[in-house]
Order: structure tokens, then sequence, then C-alpha cells
């Protein structure tokens, strides 16, 4: 078998026309559009390309993007302090800061600044909460995205065998909590795990999340299971996945490519977050 590929460079595209149009119906109704903004701390270049990327994004489909671009050596306070500015402005629906942050500032307690209503990135502990006792939450940008590639397949996922590589609180975790909630039977593996190669075989969903670069081989890849390949890892300049592609595509029935799979569709998804955290602020507040 050779698997078909799960493009989310194309499927992105529908995700983007989608939001465009809700940010169209959007304005019509409430008079201003959804808003997006997007803080950086520092001058790392990877950051500064991913955070003009997302302010760009958002203003491509009619979302109000603003990027607040900080200095290296921004105190933990004066971060706060923006933040606490965002969240009480009411123009404001989704707020996102770039990690990684500098060192002199807590990760954790910035995440835990942002307003959960506005968190478009769904890192906030209360949306994490939320959406592990499967109540409506905002789920992070790139799991959201995995879902929805993984509906693009429109394999049958209730009863299916899944396995998640890697526990990330922003990846692996939120992936598990959405794949139990469609009624997957999930395990999640991670450097501690016996077996791995044993366990992978089992699954009919297959999503790795681990930053090894295609440390899943494919003769660990189940006859006609769908493979997520959510890894990005720079080897010699090129981006490579968690999987060995060439392999693993020759087994599954559906492969996310790296690049042009999973990545493509997380800033679709936070301009998808962005206009679900608008629709429920306005609703919200009219009640
Ligand atoms: P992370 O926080 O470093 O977590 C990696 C996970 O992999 C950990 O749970 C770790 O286990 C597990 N792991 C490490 N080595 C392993 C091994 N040999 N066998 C089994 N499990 C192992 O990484 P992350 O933030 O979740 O990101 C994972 C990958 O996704 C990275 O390549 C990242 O660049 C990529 N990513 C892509 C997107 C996108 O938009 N496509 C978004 C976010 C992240 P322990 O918990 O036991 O240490």
């Amino acid at each position: 078998m050779t698997a078909q590929i799960l493009d989310g460079k194309k499927l992105s595209e529908t995700v983007r026309n989608e939001v465009r149009d809700g940010v169209t119906a959007f304005v019509k109704e409430h008079g201003r559009a959804p808003g997006l903004e997007v803080v950086l701390v520092g001058e790392d270049p990877a950051s500064q390309v991913y955070t003009r990327n997302k302010e760009k994004a958002a203003k491509e489909v009619g979302i109000r993007g603003v990027l607040h671009s900080l200095p290296a050596d921004t105190s933990e306070t004066a971060l706060l302090a923006l933040l606490d500015k965002l969240n009480a402005d009411d123009a404001v629906d989704g707020i996102l800061v770039q990690l990684p942050l500098p060192k002199q500032i807590d990760e954790k307690k910035v995440l835990d600044r942002v307003a959960p209503e506005k968190d478009v990135d769904g890192f906030h502990p209360i949306n994490a909460g939320l959406l592990a006792s499967g109540r409506p939450a905002l789920v992070p940008c790139t799991p959201r995205g995995c879902m929805r590639m993984l509906r693009e397949t429109g394999m049958k996922l209730e009863g299916a065998r899944a396995v998640v590589v890697g526990r990330s609180n922003i990846v692996g975790k939120p992936i598990a909590q959405l794949l139990l909630a469609e009624n997957c039977t999930v395990t999640i593996a991670h450097s501690k795990t016996r077996d791995l190669p044993g366990l992978c075989r089992e699954a009919d969903v297959l999503v790795a999340a681990v930053g090894r670069a295609k440390m899943i081989k494919g003769d660990w890849v189940k006859e006609g299971a769908v493979v997520i390949d959510v890894g990005i890892n720079r080897v010699d300049g090129k981006l490579q996945g968690d999987v060995a592609y060439d392999e693993a595509k020759e087994r599954a029935s559906w492969i996310t490519p790296v690049p042009g799979g999973v990545g493509p569709m997380t800033i679709a998804c936070l301009l998808e977050n962005t206009l679900v955290s608008a629709r429920r602020r306005v609703s919200s507040s009219s009640r």
C-alpha cells in the first residue's frame, strides 16, 4: 500500500477561507473585526518569523492583527502589565505570547496571566482543564489542526486504537484528549515507554510529537494506519519529521508530509481559535 498524502498546505487554505467568511459575517453583525495580539519578547530569528507570519495571516483573513515586539531585556513586570492591558481591552479577542521567553521571565506566570477566554494558544491551565473534562475550551492550535486532518481522511475514529508518542502539554497531551473525546482508545507514549515499536504497531492512528528526526521507522507502522507527524527537526538545513516518511508511506493509508503537513495547519487553527474566541466573547457579553 502507498499512503495518500494529507496535504496540510491545501487544507490550511480551506480553513483560512472558512475563517475569512466567518470574519466577514462577524464584522457585519458586530461592527468590528476580531482582534489578535501577538507578543514577542527578544530577537530570536525563528520567533520573529513565526510572529510576523501570524500577524500577516491574521490580516489576510480580516482579523485585526497586532504584533508587539518587546526588547530582550523586558522585565516580567512589564510583560505582565501589557497582558493586563490586553486582557482588559474589549477589542482584543485573542492574545498569544510567543515562546520561548528570555530567562528573566517566568513562562508559567506569563501563560497563567492571559485571560482564559482570550487564550487562543489554549495553554492556560483552565483551558487544559476544560479540555480534560470534555467541556468546550480553546484547544491548542497544533492538536486542533491534527484533528482536522484526521477528519479529512474520513476514517471512523470511534473504537480506533490511537497511540500518541510525546506527552508535552502543548502537543501530546491535548491531542490525546481530543482523540479520547472522539472515542478512540488512546495510549500516550514517552521516553520511558517500553517496547515503543511494538506499541506503535498496534496503532490505527499514530501521532508522532517527539522532536527526533525519523525516529519512528516504517516497520513500526501498522498496515493501513493513519500517521500524523507533528515533529519539526532541522537536519543539515532541511526540515524532517519524527517519522521515516519514505518507509512509513509504504504501509500507512494516510500520512502527513514534513514540511507541508501539520505545520501549515497550526497558523490556520490559530485564526480559527481567534474567531471562536471573538464569537464566544460577544455572546457571553450579550447574556
Ligand atoms: P517536547 O516538549 O520536547 O516533548 C517531546 C516528547 O517526546 C516528550 O514527552 C518526551 O518524553 C518524548 N520523547 C523524547 N524522546 C523520546 C523517545 N526516544 N521515545 C519516546 N518518546 C520520546 O516537544 P513538543 O513541544 O511536544 O514538540 C514535539 C515536536 O513537535 C517537536 O519536533 C516540535 O518542533 C514539533 N512541533 C510542531 C508544531 C507544528 O506546528 N507542526 C507545533 C509544536 C511542536 P518525556 O516526557 O518522557 O521526556
